[in-house]
């Protein structure tokens, strides 16, 4: 899909485009000059004097947004890739779309349907024509106009933008109200839901992504600003105790599900589901019936955990008393293992002398800790949840490419944004 980069790096070389961008202007307000260019629409108001002071107004409410684009852009740009890769995101979540600078949210709207409609090239084509400068073309896929940075920096950021547009799927014109979709749902015969954490809010299990959540003011008093600081596997391995201080939080209360889920249950009652993909690990789905054969649980679930040193598999519940109790689980075969080892090193050990078992370093030599265990060597458990870090299941990717691709004649999705891997790559 390097098209649409290909087409805006062509386009930098034009030099007629080049003179459309930098129409000459003795203000060095980069905002400004964009208030003056004949395309931007003008502020509202009809007496000059408001007029005059909305865009004083204006051009202050600009300068704070000129000096706090700086501020983040300057912080960090030693590496402009990940400042345009967070820039692109921050367009999806909040998108620029201010007047005069930018574009209204229809107007946006409009130009990425004819994007669509047209391909990147002709598109690209037609803007330039049109004379729209490129912060302001920008605009149109949410990103800010007034970054520091120049036309060179703002095309990559343009051809990024486009190509990831034009991967986004369009909707389809031919279905549009309630009845349509119950209609989709009535015929369909091999429905794919994906779901994500949306389905389980209810139920009071929080969004990780959420920031207003419990959980995540849990963290931050922890000193973690984000989930994904305790959720990884490197961390988890070397101090399991943050996660089991918090696990608790996030542990599912498994004897309810929502609607939403009492709605897939039904599909599947009705024959119709073929299958369920769920980013949400608090294993709800299965308690609503859903059965595994139907059930991809793309980030893993509370269901069962498995020894991080012996890789025992336990049913999830083996570790619960243990995550409310707030403390680490470890693996009960790996004591077992390792209370015989413990038996046969005393005996061993009281026929040396203590200075040699002091060196094994292994075991406690007071007899006052019998049941202390060594804990290097037993294992921790953990959940099988996928930490960040691990690999996702196989399970995920055989399924989908190799049967759901062929068969399903609906997708419906519930409770997620899509956005994390792997169902953002469905
Ligand atoms: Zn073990």
């Amino acid at each position: 899909m390097s098209h649409a980069l290909q087409s805006a790096v062509k386009f930098q070389g034009r030099t007629q485009i080049v003179d459309l961008t930098s129409d000459a202007s003795d203000d060095d307000q980069e905002g400004a000059t964009h208030a003056k260019r004949p395309n931007a629409p003008l502020a509202a108001g009809t007496n000059h004097h408001e007029h005059t002071h909305q865009q004083q107004q204006q051009q202050q409410r600009q300068d704070d947004q000129i000096a706090a684009a700086s501020d983040e852009w300057d912080d960090s740009s030693t590496d402009l890739e990940s400042m345009m890769g967070d820039e692109l995101d921050l367009s999806e979540d909040q998108p620029y779309m201010n007047q005069p600078f930018g574009f209204t949210s229809a107007e946006a709207a409009a130009h990425r349907a004819r994007l669509h409609r047209v391909g990147a090239d002709r598109w690209i084509f037609e803007t330039a024509t049109a004379g729209i400068p490129i912060p302001k073309l920008c605009t149109v896929f949410g990103i800010r106009p007034f970054l520091p940075i120049g036309d060179d920096d703002y095309y990559q950021l343009l051809g990024k933008a486009i190509r990831r547009e034009l991967l986004k799927r369009q909707k389809l014109p031919q279905y549009n109200t309630i009845q349509d979709a119950a209609r989709l749902l009535k015929t369909s015969k091999n429905i794919i839901v994906v779901c994500g954490a949306g389905i389980s809010t209810s139920l009071g299990i929080p969004d990780f992504r959420s920031k207003n959540t419990g959980f995540y003011s849990k963290l931050r008093e922890y000193g973690f600003s984000e989930p994904e600081e305790v959720f990884t596997i490197e961390n988890f391995d070397m101090d399991p105790t943050t996660f089991y201080t918090l696990a608790g939080e996030i542990l599912p209360g498994i004897q309810e599900w929502s609607p939403t889920h009492g709605f897939i249950r039904l599909l599947q009652d009705k024959g119709k589901l073929l299958t369920n993909y769920t980013q949400n690990i608090d294993n709800i789905e299965s308690h609503a019936g859903i059965f595994p054969d139907k059930l991809i649980q793309c980030h893993g679930s509370w269901a069962t955990a498995t020894c991080r040193k012996c890789g025992y598999h336990v049913p999830g519940e083996k570790i619960f008393p243990d995550v409310e109790a707030r403390k680490v689980s470890y693996c009960t075969r790996c004591m077992e293992n390792a209370s015989v080892v413990k038996a046969r090193k005393r005996k061993r050990g009281s026929n040396s002398n203590s200075r040699t078992r002091r060196k094994q370093g292994a075991f406690d030599d007071d007899d006052s800790s019998d049941d202390m265990y060594d804990e290097s060597e037993i294992g921790v458990m953990k959940p099988d949840i996928t930490f960040f870090g691990e690999a996702l299941p196989d399970k995920f990717f055989t399924r989908f490419n190799e049967i759901d691709l062929e068969l399903a004649d609906l997708v419906v999705v519930i409770g997620t944004s899509m956005k994390v891997k792997p169902v953002s790559e469905m």
